[in-house]
């Protein structure tokens, strides 16, 4: 058999695994959560496909990636290169959408410039990104963003209390130093207080220089007022520079209003007056994708024909795989990760490179059944191609899908990390393993529906493409809310709820603020208790023991990597060779709890640690319970998955107990017999007082909710209504219903 050999693995919880995956073949790499399927599938072939790829740099790369690790394995024969797949979002930036993602963007440029009345010019005229075409006023952003100034100063403080609410503005910062020493102000008097002059000057003063500074006016500079000083440091072009932490901060006190020259067209007036069809290609970018191909199969002009073939035919194919309600000015950023992981796969099958190994992290996340079965489509074209299709998942449906399945396990971190199973579908159906058992379960148990205690109404929710929606959501007990892939689930529950109910607490999947040196202990609140019970045991200060201050290694400041800049390939990092990736300076390691390092505390993993930690024990429960007992203490947040985050958040929220609380698919990267616990945490917060909505595909928790609110009918703007609300057992007796249809098969 041809077939891509793994051999002696070993990376995180790996016990020497040694499998093979068949070459032009669609393999799913299963198992429950923590067994060790990323460890094999990315942190072991995929890592190494692209350490072999650096290997063929030319000298001068390959020096500086020579202590990229090379992961643990004794063998890794017969490997294609790897294309991975990922749910990261796409393009961090405005300028970003799915025009230029899916490629479409430049040909519909190329149209543009070759056909339109008038003739405006080459297709670069038709850009927002390019300065020949983009709006002047907006530079091709759509938006023009300025401060809010409710937000930027604190009226009823002075400027010694800190009136400016940014942090290089707090008292003792230098930026700080120049209002309060330009000699120009009272500083203890609140602002309300100030004069009319007073205010202005504070304000929009213009670069000057104060007639009577004090001593300690920083000697090289001048005044400006707080809200140039602000545009120039942070709205100015080219403030890319920003570190993450001060941009979020900017962020908050922004405000963004469509541009008033192009109203979000993005272009200058010359690109936005030319027509095909009396349709501009503002109009164009503003359909939802399946319109537009329906519209350019109208256009009629010899020298269009061949680009409309190209456009048309990039467009059936996201239509194909359920993405036909995005439209091409979709900024990616707002793109769920399933959305763009399918718009890369797309484009991936447009390519013509053949003999790649892609590998994908859960496909299916975010998937209505229905669009699964366009997603496994979509896999087996890959692979028909000629390619090796290399799969992590759970999903029933692309489980049954593969040529091919290894399961590992049977538990999580140190219980996990062997292989069960290796072999086709009819015998893994058969195997005595959690995904056999799992997949030969019969119905789900019925359960009587709970009696709501009061609801939360929703009445005319018109956001995105919700249309008008009075719908209320039952209080006291569990809601499951469906429908399609876009057809308006999260719109209306993690944005028109939250607005329309201040008390909702969102639990979502994305990456807590901080999250590069933060960790289950520190999220969970441990890491202070364990801190000063080190600091008390040894008598030293606590901050002996943070990585971020007086306990950092000073060879990589804390970080346990050392990251290096590569200009033509992403950053490389690589584990610090002095502390090993501990993050601790030699005087930190050095003392020691119960005989244990904090070092070697942060190694436990949740399980162990409550059984010996004095400290935190509840927070450490609560993590085990939402099913998290596998993490250790020390994992960066960066290292778990949406769904993990989410549990993780869910066990650190204090709001959640009693509350009202939304969550947005949280079975993602849940094994099924995961989700059974998964269930069991919600029916527990719903018995304890909470009100639990969830965004659900699983069929599972669908079945065991008490009520189901599913929209639709369709996605984009075929969605956007409440199409059925009752019990689950009146949705799966529902004709119409696509949700329906799938649960009658989940049901006794
Ligand atoms: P799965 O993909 O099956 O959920 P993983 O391969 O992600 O499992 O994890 C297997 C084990 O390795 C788990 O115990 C996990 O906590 C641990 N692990 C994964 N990544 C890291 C990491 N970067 N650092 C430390 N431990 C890790
Ligand atoms: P679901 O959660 O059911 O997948 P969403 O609520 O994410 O659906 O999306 C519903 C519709 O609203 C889709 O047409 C989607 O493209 C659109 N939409 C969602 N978020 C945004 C956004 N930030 N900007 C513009 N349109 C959006
Ligand atoms: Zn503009
Ligand atoms: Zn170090």
């Amino acid at each position: 058999m041809d077939a891509i050999r793994v051999v002696g693995a070993r990376e995180n919880n790996l016990r020497d695994v040694t499998v093979e995956i068949p070459k032009g073949r669609l393999t799913v790499v299963t198992g429950v959560s923590g067994s060790g399927k990323s460890s094999l599938v990315f942190d072991t072939i995929a890592a190494e496909s692209r350490r072999q790829l650096g290997e063929m740099l030319p000298a001068f790369a390959r020096n500086r990636l020579t202590h990229q690790s090379q992961p643990d394995v004794d063998g890794l024969e017969n490997l294609s290169a790897a294309v991975v797949v990922d749910q990261r979002r796409i393009g961090g930036n405005a300028r970003s959408t799915v025009g230029t993602a899916t490629d479409i963007a430049p040909l519909l440029r190329l149209l543009y410039s070759r056909v339109a009345t008038p003739h405006v010019g080459y297709s670069p005229a038709f850009s927002f990104n390019d300065p020949s075409g983009m709006c002047p006023r907006c530079e091709g952003l759509g938006y023009v963003a300025d401060i809010d100034l409710e937000r930027l100063v604190d009226r009823d403080r002075s400027l010694d209390d800190g009136a400016i609410r940014m942090s290089a503005y707090q008292p003792g910062t230098y930026r700080w130093k120049r209002y309060v020493h330009s000699g120009l102000f009272d500083r203890a008097k609140p602002l309300r207080e100030y004069r009319p002059d007073e205010w202005d000057l504070l304000l929009h003063a213009e670069e000057m220089t104060p007639p009577n500074p004090d001593r300690e006016f920083p000697r090289t500079g001048t005044y400006l007022g707080v809200v140039p000083r602000f545009r120039r440091d942070y709205l100015a072009g080219g403030h890319s520079k920003v570190p993450q932490r001060v941009r979020e901060e900017v962020e908050r006190l922004v405000t963004r209003r469509p541009c008033p020259e192009c109203d979000g067209a993005r272009l200058n007036a010359a690109a936005r007056a030319a027509t095909i069809d009396g349709h501009t290609i503002t109009d164009c970018s503003r359909l939802e994708l399946g319109d537009l191909a329906a519209f350019l199969r109208t256009i009629e002009h010899p020298v269009a024909a061949p680009i409309v073939r190209a456009v048309v035919h990039r467009l059936d194919a996201l239509v194909d795989v359920g993405l036909g309600y995005l439209s091409l000015d979709r900024e990616t950023p707002t793109l769920s990760g399933g959305e763009a992981q399918r718009i890369t796969l797309v484009r991936q099958l447009g390519s013509s490179l053949t003999d790649l190994t892609y590998i994908l992290d859960e496909p299916s996340a975010g998937l209505h059944p229905h669009d699964v079965d366009r997603l496994i489509g979509l896999l087996r074209r890959l692979r028909d191609k000629g390619n090796t299709v290399l799969v992590v998942e759970h999903d029933r449906d692309v489980i049954a899908a593969a040529d091919h399945v290894v399961e590992m396990g049977p538990g999580a971190g140190p219980a996990g990390g062997r292989v069960l199973y290796a072999g086709d579908v009819a015998g893994l159906l058969r195997s005595d393993t959690a995904t056999g058992r799992a997949l030969r379960s019969g119905p789900v148990p019925d359960r009587p529906p709970r009696r709501p205690t009061g609801e939360l109404r929703i009445t005319g929710a018109s956001l995105h493409n919700l249309r008008g929606v009075d719908v209320s959501v039952p209080r006291g007990v569990l809601t499951a809310v469906s429908g399609v892939a876009g057809s308006g689930k999260s719109t209306l529950v993690t944005e028109v709820l939250p607005r329309a109910h201040p008390e909702v607490v969102v639990v979502d999947q994305s990456p807590p603020r901080g999250s590069r040196r933060s960790n289950p202990a520190s999220y969970l609140g441990v890491l202070d208790l364990l801190r000063a019970a080190f600091a008390a045991a040894n008598d030293v200060p606590a901050a002996l023991f943070s990585p971020n201050s007086a306990g950092a290694c000073p060879s990589c400041r804390g970080r346990g990597v050392i990251e290096t800049d590569l200009a033509f390939l992403d950053p490389v990092t690589t584990v610090c060779e002095a502390c090993g990736g501990s993050r601790f300076s030699d005087e930190a390691l050095s003392h020691r709890l119960d005989g244990r390092t904090i070092a070697e505390v942060l190694a436990l993993t949740v399980d162990e640690a409550r059984a010996v930690l004095p400290a935190g024990r509840s927070a450490l429960y609560r993590a085990a319970d939402v099913g998290l007992g596998y993490l250790t203490l020390g994992q960066p947040l960066t290292t778990l998955s949406g769904g993990e985050r989410q549990r993780l958040k869910l066990a650190a929220e204090p709001r959640v107990e009693g509350g009202v609380v939304v969550l947005d698919e949280p079975t993602a990267g849940l094994h099924p017999s995961d989700v059974a616990q998964l269930l069991q945490v919600l029916h527990g917060l719903v018995e304890r007082g909470a009100t639990v909505v969830v965004v659900e595909h699983d069929l599972d928790v669908i079945a065991q909710a008490d009520h189901v609110i599913e929209l639709g009918p369709g996605a984009g703007r075929d969605g956007g209504r409440v199409v059925f609300t009752g019990t689950p057992e009146e949705l799966a007796a529902e004709r119409g219903s696509i949700t329906g249809r799938h649960l009658r098969r989940r049901l006794a």
